[in-house]
């Protein structure tokens, strides 16, 4: 196989259990692949991480970068820079992409910078397509498409000149592609070749908070927004979501004003959500909450104002104040439970 040009997922792994992210990238990878007849490869880091190889091909990778070393057992930025820099380097891919996590976000911009290539972070999609700049053309470039000014304008950002291109996107931004087990990947072992220099950091201790809002796997979302007025009032939220068995969501807006905590945000800089059913309340619907939630199957919205954005998303939209709309669904579902 010629290994040259390829479409390149950075695989995010945590004690040998791959992110979420990189799995939905691999996905996308492989339609950008498909597109520009070239495999998908992936860079997989780790201590004992080789078990994972056929989860990542049954999404589409041809091939596989494997390095294991009990050394990267967790992810430092040094030896992983170091690692993703020899196999870009090595490889030529033309696209690299990696998730928008603490961790992808560290390593990007320090393999862009090395490699003094371009990257786009939080992209919201991804396509191939040509430009012309300067009177010469670009074909099958990569379109890094994310909003921008705030929000009021969709960018699409292109890095011609230099390869890779590379781009980071959040988690639950793209499909995960249904698994196909009869794929295989072609495995390249490469030796870390790392130096006492390139591993100045120890991890003595790791401690972990577990998630306690599972937005992604939720199948109903019952959000609330600014509308919802205090703190006391998102009871009324929280209930609503525990009568039909859903988790609780928000507008950012609402975290900012301290009604509820971040790990419930919904929206471009929070959670992409795709639920069978999203009840917002009290949300206005803002470009940044509709990116993240518009992909719902069915959206529910309570808003006063009739002329409320979330409306024209909405498939039932009911116009009134949703401290006298929520008490009377509640009881309305308890009494056919
Ligand atoms: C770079 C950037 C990123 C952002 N990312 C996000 C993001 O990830 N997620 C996000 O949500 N926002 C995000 N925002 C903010 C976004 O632009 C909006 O400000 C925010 O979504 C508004 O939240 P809201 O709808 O709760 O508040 P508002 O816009 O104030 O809307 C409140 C709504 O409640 C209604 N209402 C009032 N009282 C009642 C009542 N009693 N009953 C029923 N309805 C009532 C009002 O009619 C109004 O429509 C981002 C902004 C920027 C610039």
């Amino acid at each position: 196989m010629n290994t040259e040009n390829s479409v390149m997922v950075y695989i995010q792994q945590e004690g040998g259990k791959i992110a979420d992210v990189s799995l939905e990238l691999v996905s996308k990878a492989r339609e950008l692949a498909d597109e520009l007849g070239v495999p998908v490869s992936a860079a997989l880091f780790g201590a004992q991480v080789a078990a994972e190889v056929s989860r990542i091909a049954a999404l589409g990778a041809d091939l596989v970068y494997l390095v294991e070393d009990p050394r990267l057992e967790f992810y430092t930025p040094i030896p992983y820079s170091k690692l993703m820099i020899r196999l870009i380097r090595e490889h030529k891919p033309q696209i690299v992409l990696y998730g928008a996590t603490t961790a992808g976000r560290d390593l990007a911009p320090r393999v862009a910078s090395n490699l003094r290539v371009g990257l786009t972070a939080d992209c919201t999609d991804l396509k191939i397509g040509d430009h012309t700049q300067k009177d010469r053309e670009y074909k099958r470039i990569l379109y890094q498409i994310r909003p921008a000014f705030g929000g009021n304008i969709i960018a699409t950002i292109v890095c011609p000149e230099h390869k890779p291109q590379m781009a980071t996107v959040r988690e639950g931004v793209m499909r995960m592609n249904a698994a196909d087990a009869s794929r295989k990947a072609e495995i390249v072992r490469l030796s870390p070749s790392l130096a006492g220099e390139d591993l100045p950091t120890e991890i003595l201790d790791r401690i972990l908070e577990e998630k306690t809002v599972n937005l992604k796997g939720a199948t109903i979302i019952v959000s609330g927004g600014m509308g919802v007025g205090s703190r006391e009032n998102f009871s009324l939220i929280r209930e609503l979501a525990e009568v039909l068995g859903g988790e609780v969501g928000a507008s950012r807006a609402a975290v900012d004003a301290g009604l509820i905590g971040k790990e419930h945000q919904v929206g471009q800089t929070g959670t992409t959500v795709r639920p069978k059913l999203y009840i917002a309340c009290g949300i206005s619907g803002a470009i940044q909450h509709r990116a993240g939630m518009d992909e719902s199957a069915r959206i529910i919205a309570i808003n006063t104002d009739p002329e409320a954005p979330i409306f024209s998303i909405a498939q039932y939209g009911i116009v009134g104040d949703l401290g006298e709309v929520i008490p009377r669904m509640i009881k309305a579902y308890k009494a056919r439970a």
